[in-house]
């Protein structure tokens, strides 16, 4: 669910994700400037409740605007005092004068003063309190302007509340989306709430604004938060923790009093002792630690964008949530939002899938392959069961072994990580595709076993034997690539698909280097290649000819407006805003057919979003059209 963005506010541009540091108006202890040039801080977040409260300011930022009086030539989002008041319980603050203040002193981002929840109060008293924030929200829509609105997502711990709540403000005209109310929850360490908050909000979000994760900044989050969708981060904790002597890390915040050592290469410590740290004087040491807490922060969300990059980003999270043990708790209860999670991820990927621990079996990619292995047909009634195998692909390691399998009439099945692995799909992504540690885990291991006696009784095998129990002397012909030719399309595609593509008399066309199979040929017509790096199938225009026929919309479709068929069918991109509908099952870098309003294949292409992204998006490349129907 991560993404990469390019945020525009008023001609400024913000890569995301990003993350906005906190200025208290009243307390500089990192100059605006210097978050700017110094540290490369492109937005940041002040307090238009505090300058209005502060007449000093107040007249300042009336006067000469927001950005002259801090001196900031970047994005600056106000934030409305909902905090302030709800903690010190002002009453006489009133939404349309903090938003029209906010207006005046020309921010770029204002924030509607919203009802902070806490995660104490009752169902209905948090219910009734999101009906006051979604009125006020109507309202800042009206008299935004040019200033860009923030509408907060409250619902406290309730998901049925917050799914709602975002949903209501799916077709306002809203800006950015922070996720609010979860500083009490991240204070109490309460981060597997946290996923639950953040995971509801998401269902019924409009995806094609950026979500800001309000309160959210101490590195150790950022990674998991990231791979949750979302985009925006503050952190005010760089300074408070500072004037309070405390350093962040990536692993926690530790009181200077406590620590032992310094040993941090940041550019604020490099060169310095503790004891030299400790000495000196309360100024020069706050600002020298807020400058640490935020090299701490550009380091690791340099980090999380580097392995969102590479496509290595659960990963990271992985690492980072067994920093503390209620961040493992997040990642467990990630898993309970698998299905969500797995509508988000590539069916393919460059990089192979590491293995961390019994948690990665949480990640999308293994319920996928559970999930398309009930598509699977077992070619003969008798399976032959192989532990796992370093080597990969497993036909290599075991080549020998399964071949006198099948002359046996026996189907090799290995009982892998990711669960039972029919030999025919043991080249595909992400089998051939992961890593696993060569010493198991007992949990992994018992998983994999149950999983695999599963199958054998629902794929249909009536008898299973252990790999050297394997009959000697068997003399069954077989074919392995058309084994793993149909195999691999039926998981890929579905049975019917499938069907319908291998129908009459195959041929199949093989690397002369590596005698892989390269092209599939169906009674003369080229439907389907397959790709050597994830060994999963690319469509040809024929073999999407074929699946229109065979199965009935809106399977595998993407159907896109008149004005767009005649550069589509010459190969040009799909854009989203000329999609009418797309097949909800759908995933992204799947293949997809595009077709016309009357269900007429006009290309084949990868998906680039997720059909629930989709209808949200005004911009941007939906799908990668690889062949239009003017091509052959
Ligand atoms: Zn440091």
């Amino acid at each position: 669910m991560a993404r990469m963005g390019r945020f525009e506010v008023h001609g400024k541009v913000v890569e995301t994700p990003a993350l906005l540091p906190v200025v208290n108006p009243k307390i500089c202890t990192v100059p605006p400037r210097e978050l700017y040039e110094r540290f490369g801080f492109k937005a940041l977040i002040t307090n238009s409740y505090i300058i209005r409260g502060t007449p000093a300011l107040r007249d300042r930022a009336l006067e000469v605007g927001l950005h002259e009086m801090l001196d900031y030539p970047g994005v600056i989002m106000t934030d409305s005092g909902t905090f302030q008041s709800h903690m010190y319980g002002e009453v006489d603050l009133k939404n349309e004068e903090i938003v029209q203040f906010q207006k005046d002193i020309g921010t770029d981002i204002g924030t509607v003063l919203d009802i902070f929840t806490e995660p104490f109060w009752t169902k209905e008293q948090t219910a009734a309190s999101i009906e006051v924030t979604l009125e006020r929200t109507e309202a800042a829509c009206a008299m935004k302007g040019d200033m860009l609105i923030n509408g907060v997502i409250q619902g406290s711990v309730y998901q049925d509340l917050r799914e709602d709540c975002a949903r209501r403000m799916a077709g306002m005209d809203i800006d950015v989306h922070p996720i609010g109310g979860v500083v009490p929850l991240m204070e109490q360490y309460r981060y597997s709430e946290l996923v639950d908050v953040v995971m509801s909000s998401k269902r019924g979000i409009n995806h094609g604004r950026p979500v800001h994760l309000f309160g959210a900044g101490h590195p150790m989050i950022l990674a998991l938060a990231t791979l949750m969708g979302c985009d925006l981060f503050d952190s005010a904790g760089y300074a408070k923790f500072a004037r309070d002597d405390r350093m962040m890390f990536i692993d926690g915040t530790f009181r200077l009093s406590d620590m032992q050592s310094l040993d941090c290469d940041c550019p604020a410590c490099r060169g310095r002792s503790l004891d030299e740290l400790r000495r000196m004087d309360k100024n020069s040491r706050t600002k020298t630690i807020a400058e640490h807490n935020l090299y701490q922060i550009t380091r690791e969300l340099a980090l999380v964008k580097r392995y969102l990059r590479e496509g290595r980003l659960w990963e990271l999270a992985e690492i980072r949530c067994r920093a503390h043990p209620a961040l493992l708790d997040a990642l467990r209860r990630l898993k309970e939002h698998q299905a969500q999670m797995e509508e988000y991820d590539p069916v393919s990927r460059d990089g192979a899938i590491f293995y961390t621990g019994p948690e990665s079996r949480g990640r999308p990619a293994y319920k996928r392959y559970l999930d398309r292995l009930a598509r699977y047909r077992a070619p003969t009634d008798k399976a032959a069961l192989f532990p796992d195998s370093q080597g990969k692909p497993y036909g290599r390691a075991y080549a020998e072994e399964f071949d006198k399998a099948r002359k046996a009439g026996y189907t090799p099945v290995v009982a892998s990580p990711f669960g039972p692995v029919p030999a025919e799909l043991d080249e595909m992504y992400p089998i051939a595709q992961s890593l696993f540690p060569s010493i198991p885990d007992s949990e992994t291991e018992t998983e994999s076993d149950r999983l695999t006696f599963q199958f054998l009784s629902m794929a249909g095998f009536k008898e299973a034997v252990p790999f050297d129990r394997i009959p000697e002397g068997g003399t069954e012909e077989y074919d392995g690539d058309l084994l793993r030719a149909k195999a691999v399309a039926r998981h890929q595609f579905g049975c019917e698909a499938a069907d319908a593509l291998f129908r009459g008399e195959v041929k199949l066309v093989k690397s002369k280097n590596t005698g892989k199979i390269r092209n599939v040929i169906s009674d003369g017509e080229h439907v389907l290649s397959m790709r050597a790096g994830d060994g999963l199938y690319t469509l040809k225009m024929e073999g999407a000819r074929r699946i229109v026929s065979a199965v009935p919309a809106p399977y595998m479709r993407v159907k896109v407006m008149d004005d767009a068929v005649p550069f589509v069918s010459d190969g040009r991109n799909v854009f989203a805003q000329f999609v009418v509908s797309c097949d909800p099952g759908l995933r992204p870098m799947e293949e997809t057919i595009i077709v016309d309003v009357g269900d007429n294949p006009v290309a084949t292409g990868r998906l680039f979003l997720t059909p629930a992204e989709m209808p949200f998006m005004k911009k941007g490349m939906a799908v990668k059209v690889r062949s239009g129907s003017s091509d052959d």
